[in-house]
């Protein structure tokens, strides 16, 4: 699972199709809720806000 902000995105999809060998599902943050997860205030590979969960 990876959470990016938009310049990552691209990024988060090569490393998850590598890893899972399946493409991921791609979900906007402010879009979608989980009541046990707090979104991280950062990307996975930068230090920007996040914006897409890549599943
Ligand atoms: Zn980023």
């Amino acid at each position: 699972m990876y959470v990016v902000c938009p310049d990552h995105l691209s990024e988060a999809i090569d490393d998850f199709v590598e890893v899972y060998e399946q493409p991921p599902d791609l979900y906007e943050l402010d879009k979608v809720s989980f009541t046990d997860w707090i979104t991280p205030n950062t990307c996975d590979f930068c230090d920007k806000g996040p914006k897409y969960l890549v599943v």
